[in-house]
């Protein structure tokens, strides 16, 4: 799907979520400023977190409360080749997880629910695919 602004990125990111269920992981890809930040906060909103959502940069990781789920939101940018216990220690089977920059290795396939790809595509056009 193409999006034309940030809120249908997050709208799109809600669409996802509704599909999700605790212990699901999503890796989300895409160049610097493709929109990952703001489809997972789409995602983090539908499922009931109401706080800020922005890229953890500094830290690898966050945790929201939503409704019924929490949420891990780990961003790999600056560590690209993390000690992969990190991804044991926040996507626990209680949590839906969002990963930036996902490592090459390291989500255990039974827990993939979905890999995103976004993609510059003019201005504030993204396209974004879901598999
Ligand atoms: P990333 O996490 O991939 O680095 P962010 O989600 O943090 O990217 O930032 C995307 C930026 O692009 C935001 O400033 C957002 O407002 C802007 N933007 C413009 N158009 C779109 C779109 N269609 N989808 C997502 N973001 C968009
Ligand atoms: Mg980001």
């Amino acid at each position: 799907m193409v999006t034309r602004s940030a809120e249908e990125t997050e709208a799109a990111g809600a669409g996802l979520a509704t599909r999700l269920r605790a212990g699901d992981v999503v890796l989300v890809s895409g160049d610097l400023g493709a929109g990952k930040t703001t489809f997972v906060r789409g995602a983090a909103r539908a499922l009931g977190f109401d706080g800020r959502v922005t890229s953890p940069t500094f830290t690898i990781g966050q945790v929201y409360s939503g409704s019924d789920v929490e949420i891990a939101h780990l961003d790999f940018y600056r560590a690209p080749q993390p000690d992969l216990a990190i991804l044991d220690d926040y996507l626990t089977p209680a949590r839906v997880g969002f990963v930036e920059w996902p490592p090459a290795h390291g989500t255990p396939a039974e827990r993939l629910a979905a890999r995103v790809v976004i993609e510059h595509a003019g201005d504030d056009r993204r396209r974004i695919t879901i598999e």
